[in-house]
């Protein structure tokens, strides 16, 4: 293991955060249990002071394949299983196109689009030196108990890419914003649009300093230039407030806030 110093305000897709020193574990390290495991930083708020941090480091950047089984370390990108998966004409992975992040990230946040979750298809995950079965993983809507850093998982393998299932998929993005974010800021309430609800209130667009509620997605909190930690609790705090007063719901964030 090593230390190495991240600028969060270039490494995370809202482009916000400090420089701070942080722990790389590498394969035959130690995990500590003292320590706030980090991904690739797409559905992360860092603020300034956040608590020790430590990432994955290249040793679990892998793909393999072994007796139709997938191996995946946990800090291999979306976008390189998914360039893996076409070349091999591998199906169940066009939906993490445009999903930002490690594979790590997607488990512990369940990703996914529409009905594709990574639940759905995952085998299993390496926790602790342990291979764990997905189905005995309490997980659910962009949730996952993992109860440990996840270092691998395993796919069974299934052929025929969905080439038309990606394009599609693709188009239902073309809606996102452009702009520096962290995806969806709060999860959808059950039945209902975190969107729908922010712009019931009247915060489609609105701008606290550098930080606004997205014109084009309005549960997208967008950094426009110099937006920082406080701008985006402002807004978050106003959004939850608002909500809560006009339709009862209380909002809950997607995005961890360290
Ligand atoms: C433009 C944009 C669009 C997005 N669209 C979507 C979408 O449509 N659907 C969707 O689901 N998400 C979406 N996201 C959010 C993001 O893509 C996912 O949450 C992604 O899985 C985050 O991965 P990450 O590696 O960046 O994780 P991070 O943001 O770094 O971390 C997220 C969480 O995962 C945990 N974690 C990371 N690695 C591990 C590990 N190895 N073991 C245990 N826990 C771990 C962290 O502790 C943290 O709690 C979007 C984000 C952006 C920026």
């Amino acid at each position: 293991m090593f230390i190495k110093t991240i600028d969060f305000s270039k490494f995370t897709s809202i482009k916000i955060g400090p420089k701070v020193d942080i722990l790389i574990i590498e394969k035959g390290d130690s995990i500590p249990k003292d320590r706030y495991l980090i991904g690739h930083g797409n559905n992360l708020l860092i603020s300034p002071t956040p608590p020790p941090l430590m990432m994955l480091g290249n040793d679990f950047d892998f793909i393999k394949i072994e007796d139709n089984i997938l191996y995946v370390g946990c800090a291999t990108s979306t976008g390189r299983l998914l360039s893996f998966a076409k070349k091999h004409n591998i199906s169940g992975f066009e939906f993490i196109s445009k999903l930002p992040g490690s594979i790590g990230g997607m488990v512990a946040m369940n990703a996914g689009v529409k009905e594709y979750e990574i639940f759905n298809i995952l085998d299993s995950i390496k926790i602790d030196g342990q291979w764990i079965k997905a189905q005995s993983i309490e997980h659910g809507y962009r949730f996952a108990r993992l109860n440990g850093v996840a270092t691998e998982a395993r796919f069974v393998i299934k052929n025929g890419f969905n080439k038309e299932l990606l394009e599609n998929l693709l188009s239902l993005r073309s809606n996102q914003p452009k702009v520096p974010s962290a995806g969806s800021l709060f999860k959808n309430p059950l039945n209902d649009y975190a969107g729908r609800l922010i712009e019931g209130v009247g915060l489609k667009g609105k701008q606290i300093g550098g930080m606004a509620w997205s014109e084009v997605h309005a549960n997208f909190l967008v950094n426009i230039g110099g937006g920082t930690f406080e701008d985006s609790i402002n807004l978050i705090n106003l959004a939850k407030q608002l909500v809560l007063e006009q339709y009862k719901i209380a909002l809950q964030e997607e995005v961890r806030i360290l």
